[in-house]
């Protein structure tokens, strides 16, 4: 046994010491690449790797760059979490970036925030989701939705609306979960009704654009509305319960679901304090629908659905990608 651990514990030393070289190199190289850039990107964090697609001539006549000391250790305390399941070797650099303006943020934490994407600003860097008909999709300030995206939609009985906000649709799985919170909710003498459901991208443009229209700060409509494509809400996933006003947080309802929705595959989407990870908010009455298993260790958790998804859906994603591109490249060689 003594010996056996030895050995595991040598190959870990010689692992991360791998690990290292590869990271300092690609450091190194990074550096390079930034230092035959015009003078106006140096220091430009938004410009990741940007220069590296136009080679200077002076580049290929100098010797490589050398990686600095702090460089070097920098290189060396990220590679400590390359282990990670949704560490992104390509990122290194951002995440050696976020972490020297962010240096008491654990690295877990600037790893996740620079998955999610939280180095460049709000609606900077943005993707089109190829997710959309999936209960996971993650629909944010960096992810929308495509401007042709409309989910399949199965209209809620109106005995468990708000009256008088018109037909309210979800999408079949998430209006099944609502109905049936809502009628253990009742057993409870509680009312839990959907005040807003489904929106198409018009109809979110259009909310944002009034809401622009009517005085209030570009920044300030971010923080309450999402632009077009960007709302949960077009996904047929989300529901604001009762009333979209923090009058809900004095009901007794809202005391009942804050700690049972998870069970029915509900989350409080956008929670109170993680408005930097959000961008949103706090907004006690939108539930997202993401299923009873996710919901619960969201929960459980006390994490946001960004943070989720990165750490734990994400890496699923690539991991299944990695492994079609293996099964195709064998089957292009064995059918040239
Ligand atoms: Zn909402």
């Amino acid at each position: 046994m003594e010996a056996g651990n030895t050995g595991k514990r040598l190959y870990k030393i010689v692992q991360i010491a791998l690990i290292f070289l590869l990271t300092a190199a690609v450091c190194g190289i990074v550096k390079e690449n930034r230092g035959s850039g015009d003078a106006k990107n140096e220091g430009n964090s938004r410009n990741y790797g940007q220069n590296a697609a136009v080679p200077d001539k002076r580049e290929k006549t100098n010797p490589p760059a050398v990686p600095s000391g702090e460089q070097l250790t920098a290189c060396s305390e990220l590679s400590l979490y390359s282990g990670l399941p949704y560490f992104i070797e390509e990122y290194s650099e951002r995440y050696i970036d976020y972490k020297r303006k962010n240096p008491d943020l654990p690295y877990e934490k600037v790893i996740t925030y620079v998955n999610i994407g939280l180095d460049y600003d709000f609606y900077e860097n943005v993707h089109v989701v190829e997710d959309g008909h999936e209960i996971t999709v993650l629909v944010n300030k960096y992810n929308k939705l495509d401007d042709d995206f409309t989910p399949e939609l199965t209209q809620l009985d109106q005995s468990v609306c708000v009256p008088g906000r018109g037909p309210q649709y979800l999408r079949r799985e998430a209006c099944e979960a609502f109905v049936k919170m809502h009628s253990d909710a009742k057993k409870l003498g509680l009312n839990i009704t959907a005040y807003g459901t489904y929106r198409s991208i018009k109809k979110q443009h259009e909310i944002w654009n009034n809401a622009v229209k009517s005085g209030r700060t570009v920044e300030e409509v971010d923080s309450l509305n999402a632009r077009g494509g960007h709302s949960e809400h077009h996904t047929g996933l989300a529901v604001d319960v009762i009333i979209n006003d923090y009058a809900v947080e004095q009901t007794e309802e809202f005391k009942w679901y804050s700690e049972n929705a998870h069970k029915y595959g509900f989350i409080i989407r956008y929670p109170k304090g993680k408005e930097h990870i959000t961008g949103y908010k706090y907004e006690p009455w939108h539930l997202r629908y993401v299923g009873p298993e996710i919901a619960k260790e969201v929960y459980e958790k006390g994490i946001t659905y960004d943070e989720y998804y990165v750490q734990a859906i994400q890496p699923a994603k690539n991991k299944n990608i990695v492994n079609c591109n293996i099964k195709c490249n064998t089957y292009s060689g064995n059918h040239p």
